[in-house]
């Protein structure tokens, strides 16, 4: 029998162990290796007192059985099994003066709420609308990645996208901001701009509103520690092997081919290929040493075409009172403005609370969770490495503030707090070595849009890349099927027909 070949993966975020998988799948002998003592990267829980603190998912893409991106989740764990909540309405945006708009799910509700909200901006708001109606018929052609395509592949793929590229070149052009600008009545247009990424083309935040309108995305009850060790687990009866605590930090290269890694502790493991699943400028700068770089590398990590998204503090809140009467997500506007660093004044807070989950917080209790931004994140990683008094104590003084801004807006929050807990860049950094302790990326630009994912560095053989750092911006769905394309992309290489089932024993 042929020797299986070995593959050495770094990182147990998702990218690194769908890839594990469907590597395992395809007849490799994989380990991975994670620095941290548990699976899942950014795609973590942990628990303080009483509360269970999802601390990421607020959404996740690819619930809809019938819909594309499903099949990438399901290859790989059970979803029949997750227990999923759809929401009615993703969100709601008060502005201070008490207006709320409804961002409903179902795309002719949304229509409706807008409409009786702003009928000054029909003509823009049923255009916008038709322009959601128009991609929710769209079903992206993801089964493969371009690298494995045939010219049949191709031409589909062009069949498919040619009635939809003129619209999408459009509304590339637009952002967020620009659309927004275009409404006359105050309240839809402070909710669009507050609910939607200025800076991002509107384009990007037509897809979101399509998922939703057909429960492509919800939230799985358990949260993120329930998907990221159904997915360990995957990857150990696949028969894979995670080893934590395992820090890497050299990758071996033996003329021009990666061939090994070598751990922080010193350790030397050799292989047959390498698959770098964790930050990608770390790999090709310091795990390599920069000395492998190709134009697209170049142009990611020393050009003004990618830009790191915008940081935030992640602020928890465990309350000893039910806030389920609470819409789940809410944008609301503040009296005053919050002060985060000397880059970000917050003028609204976004507040979401897990109270469909009843494993965040026993009965009667609940778990809220805010995002304001903190784009300074240098300050907030130096301050935790040069004075961890000044960095506790400016954590506890926006924890303050956004209990003041709490009670302003719901009222009855003071007296009802059992646990805060902050979380920074610098912990994202200390935890997972994502660079800029962002929780994802890149920023989705116009720029972005349609480069390639930098699988691999011209001049280095058997190193692959995969994960957020390779593609053009993260999400769980996006780095689950970079997985399976990888895939897809070693086995054409390497001559083995790619499945994506688990062999029967
Ligand atoms: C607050 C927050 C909210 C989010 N909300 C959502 C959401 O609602 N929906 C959604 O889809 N996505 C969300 N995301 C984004 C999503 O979590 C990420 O895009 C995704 O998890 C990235 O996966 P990854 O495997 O590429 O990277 P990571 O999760 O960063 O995994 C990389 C892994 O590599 C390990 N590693 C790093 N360096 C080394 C090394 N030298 N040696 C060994 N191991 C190493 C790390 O410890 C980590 O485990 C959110 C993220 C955050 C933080």
């Amino acid at each position: 029998m042929e020797k299986k070949k070995k593959v050495i993966i770094i990182g147990a975020g998702l990218a690194g162990m769908s890839a594990g998988c469907y590597l395992q799948m395809n007849g490799f002998d994989t380990e991975i290796f994670e620095s941290y003592s548990m699976p899942g990267g950014l795609c973590a829980s942990w628990k303080r007192k009483d509360f269970n603190i999802d601390g990421c998912i607020h959404f996740m893409e690819g619930t809809a059985p019938t819909e594309v991106y499903y099949p990438f989740w399901n290859n790989l764990i059970d979803m029949k099994s997750i227990d999923f909540v759809f929401f009615d309405s993703h969100s709601v945006v008060d502005d201070r003066d008490g207006n709320r708009i409804h961002f409903y799910s179902d795309i002719d509700k949304l229509e409706e709420e807008f409409l009786t909200k702003a009928p000054e901006d029909k003509v823009q708001i049923r255009k916008f609308i038709k322009l959601v109606r128009k991609f929710n018929k769209l079903r992206l052609p993801i089964e493969k990645p371009f690298e494995v395509m045939t010219i049949t592949d191709k031409l589909k793929v062009a069949r498919t996208m040619l009635p939809y590229l003129i619209i999408m070149r459009k509304y590339l052009n637009i952002t967020n901001h620009e659309f927004a600008s275009r409404l006359k009545n105050p309240t839809l247009k402070y909710a669009i701009e507050t609910a939607f990424v200025g800076h991002m083309p509107l384009f990007y935040s037509i897809m979101p509103l399509v998922w939703r309108n057909k429960k492509d995305t919800g939230y799985p009850k358990g949260g993120a520690s329930l998907i990221s060790r159904m997915m360990e687990k995957s990857y150990t009866d696949l028969g894979g092997q995670i080893h934590f605590k395992s820090k890497v930090k050299k990758i071996i290269t033996k003329t021009n081919a990666a061939r090994g890694i070598q751990l922080e502790n010193g350790d030397t493991h050799y292989c047959d290929m390498v698959v770098n699943a964790a930050d990608g400028r770390t790999a090709v700068y310091d795990l390599l040493d920069g000395k492998y770089k190709d134009k697209n590398i170049i142009e990611r990590y020393e050009s003004d075409t990618f830009e790191t998204i915008d940081k935030t503090l992640y602020v928890t809140i465990g309350l000893n009172r039910d806030f389920s009467d609470v819409p789940r997500k809410i944008y609301f506007e503040l009296d005053k403005p919050v002060y985060i660093d000397k880059l970000t004044t917050m003028e609204h807070l976004e507040v979401t609370h897990y109270c469909d989950d009843p494993s965040s917080a026993p009965e009667g209790k609940s778990l809220l969770a805010l995002m304001p931004e903190a784009k300074d994140w240098e300050y907030w990683y130096n301050l935790r490495q040069n004075d961890k008094k000044k960095y506790r104590e400016e954590k506890k003084r926006v924890a303050n503030d956004v209990i003041d801004a709490l009670e302003w807006k719901f009222g009855n929050i003071k007296d009802h707090i059992e646990m805060i807990d902050v979380v920074t860049p610098a912990t994202y950094i200390r935890y997972t070595n994502n660079w800029t302790g962002g929780q994802i990326s890149w920023k989705a630009t116009k720029k972005t849009f349609g480069k390639p994912t930098t699988w691999q560095i011209k001049g280095l053989d058997d190193f692959y890349m995969t994960g957020q750092w390779a593609g053009t911006s993260g999400g769980l769905i996006n780095v689950v099927m970079m997985g399976n394309h990888l895939v897809q992309i070693i086995c054409k290489k390497e001559g083995i027909k790619f499945t994506d089932k688990a062999k029967t024993k």
